[in-house]
């Protein structure tokens, strides 16, 4: 099945004053250069996951910049779509081993039934975005594909993907003008002739209800509400249950700095599971496990029955607690470190992936390399509001800089602009 997910219009001129000042006439440039084109996005979840965060605000900001821009989102017929596309992840991001014929078989037969659906509906656009792995086979599969733009975006880490996994799918960007990866640490070697790469580091949507600024005193309420006590020092991972979020390094490191501040809390706030993840249940266990009932150890896995929406909840617990973690070993992006740095926090990352690129380490960040260092990080950061509060600031002019909802709408059209110049010279020096 597909959705195809409307939007209203928003207001685009709200996020201009967010900006740099000569980004404004940057963005206009190359909204001109689409004025008339459509644009597709399409990916495999609603809800839930960095990807499904950045198409919900995306898609509406493109609209209300004049591109007529659609999002789809794909629903497999088969159940067991999901695992297996949760291995290829986990694969892609380095995991051992090799997939079955079972499982290459789900994967490519439901992108067969999708594709068909697809191209049933005849929906056509001039430029077609496909995200992650989960939808890369059906380039090669949508007929009104073949005459159009298309750019394959891969938003997870690969730094080091599984050789046997990434033998047998990069040539499937042979159906794609360009392919999008968020960091030049993940170039993937031998892309097929004639395929272009455009690095284009996700971004957080500072409009959004989750990073909008919210008062101390409302912060506080919400999480009091949440059963933590406001008045004590609270650390906060914003994260799906994932192995690769490393949940029991964050409960290693508070447990560290417990010993220095014996009245420290910690919540692990996993409300959004994503549709396409079917793991979450597993690591919630074990991570419960973990916790050994400790009562100032606080995880949140549903949003049933909780005093706030899942943004107002985010929000709160970003804004109210005194550090912010996102202790990844393995992490693509990783928009919840922008989410956090754009409130003024001091954010620990994991010394990984996009963290890297987010954090300057000792500057607008940390990074670390063990739940030991995240630790000693986490009690020296408690100890000094004043060192709090300059790396805090650092942060959110660094998120401002570089990492805001406008700039990744930029990079994709310039990447889309890029892959029509190489497909069709002619015609772009004309427009030129
Ligand atoms: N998120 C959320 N509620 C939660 C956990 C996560 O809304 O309980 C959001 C988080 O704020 C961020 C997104 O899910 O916007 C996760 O994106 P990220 O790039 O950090 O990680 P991914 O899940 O894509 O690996």
């Amino acid at each position: 099945m597909i959705d195809i997910i409307e939007y209203p219009a928003t207001d685009a001129r709200c996020y201009l004053d967010l900006l740099p000042p000569d980004f404004a006439g940057q963005l206009a440039d190359a909204v001109a250069h689409f004025r008339d084109c459509s644009v597709i996005h399409i990916n495999s979840t609603a809800y839930g996951g960095g990807v499904a965060e950045i198409m919900h605000s995306l898609v509406p900001l493109s609209n209300a910049l004049g591109i007529g821009t659609r999002r789809v989102v794909i629903t497999p017929g088969d159940s067991r779509f999901f695992d297996v596309t949760k291995r290829i992840h986990n694969m892609l991001q380095g995991a051992p081993g090799k997939l079955s014929e079972e499982e290459l078989s789900i994967y490519f037969g439901c992108l067969d039934e999708i594709a068909d659906e697809i191209n049933e509906l005849d929906l056509a656009a001039d430029v077609w975005f496909l995200h992650d792995p989960q939808l890369l086979p059906l380039g090669r599969l949508l007929s009104r594909c073949a005459a159009a733009t298309r750019l394959w975006v891969v938003h997870i880490d690969l730094t080091q993907p599984n050789p046997w996994l990434l033998d047998r799918l990069l040539p499937l960007t042979g159906a794609y003008d360009t392919v999008i990866c968020s960091l030049n640490d993940y170039e993937p070697r031998r892309l097929p002739n004639g395929v272009g790469l455009y690095v284009a580091p996700p971004a957080i949507d500072p409009l959004a209800s989750k990073n909008s600024e919210m008062g101390p005193a409302r912060a506080a309420a919400i999480v009091s509400s949440l059963g933590i006590d406001a008045a004590r020092p609270l650390v906060t991972q914003v994260s799906r249950f994932d192995t690769w979020k490393d949940p029991w390094g964050v409960i290693d490191a508070y447990r560290l700095a417990r010993n220095f501040h014996p009245r420290l809390q910690l919540a692990l706030l996993g409300l959004s599971q994503a549709d396409d993840d079917p793991e979450g249940e597993k690591v919630l266990n074990s991570v419960r496990d973990y916790a050994q009932s400790d009562p100032d150890i606080h995880l949140f896995f549903s949003p049933v029955g909780l005093p706030a929406t899942n943004d107002e909840i985010v929000n709160a617990l970003q804004t109210h607690s005194q550090v912010v973690m996102q202790k990844s070993t393995r992490e693509g992006f990783g928009l919840t470190v922008s989410e956090a740095m754009w409130k003024g926090k001091a954010v620990i990352g994991g010394n990984v992936g996009g963290i890297r690129l987010q954090i300057v380490d000792g500057e607008s960040g940390y990074l670390v390399d063990s739940a030991e260092e995240a630790g000693s990080r986490m009690a020296a950061l408690l100890s000094d509001p004043d060192l709090r509060s300059t790396v805090g600031e650092n942060a959110r002019e660094r998120v401002r800089q570089h990492f805001l909802l406008p700039r990744l709408l930029n990079d994709y059209l310039q990447a889309a602009r890029e892959a029509r110049a190489r497909a069709m010279p002619m015609l772009s020096a004309a427009d030129n």
